[in-house]
């Protein structure tokens, strides 16, 4: 495996698809669920999603899993699924604490422990600025980035 891709591995485990009203659904999102399944706003909110405290969550099943999460499958919507869905593992506080990032190993089986917390940071790092999901107007997403002074952030 390569050092840069080495932090992470998601091993389909759907724990962290688990609990109800846990991801939001950006307009953004919204827009890509919209376009990859070809169905019209209205659809995809009636049978995909719920409106918590004006906002649109994924909804779960009996079990409290999301309804995109197949055992075996993993993620059925993995190409077009929401933001928060695509920065996991790579969440600020894992980031920025390596107590939070130390936490998050007990649920994902994905963060590889042989890889160290600040290895661990420039990978997330690199990987959240080439899939656009970091906010360069975000002060202290700018302090992480500054911290570990990432190539070709200048804001
Ligand atoms: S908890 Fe980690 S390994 Fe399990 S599905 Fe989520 S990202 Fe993948
Ligand atoms: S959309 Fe996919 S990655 Fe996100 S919680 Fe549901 S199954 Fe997991």
């Amino acid at each position: 495996m390569q050092k840069d891709q080495n932090a992470f591995e998601c091993k389909m485990c759907g724990c962290c698809c688990h609990g109800e009203g846990g991801i939001i659904v950006s307009p953004t999102d919204l827009n890509r669920l919209k376009q990859a399944l070809n169905l019209p706003e209205d659809e995809i909110i009636q049978h995909y999603l719920l409106k918590r405290n004006e906002k649109l969550v994924i909804k779960t099943d009996s079990e409290d899993q999301c309804i995109f999460f197949k055992y075996g499958e993993g993620c059925l919507i993995h190409e077009v699924k929401p933001d928060i869905c695509r920065a996991w593992p790579f969440f600020r506080g894992n980031l920025e604490d390596r107590m939070s990032w130390e936490m998050a190993m007990d649920i994902c089986p994905g963060i590889n422990p042989d890889v160290e917390h600040s290895e661990f940071v420039r990978q997330g790092l690199n990987y959240l600025q080439e899939n656009n999901l970091i906010m360069n107007n975000d002060p202290n997403a700018a302090n992480v980035l500054k911290l570990y002074n990432i190539n070709g952030f200048d804001k």
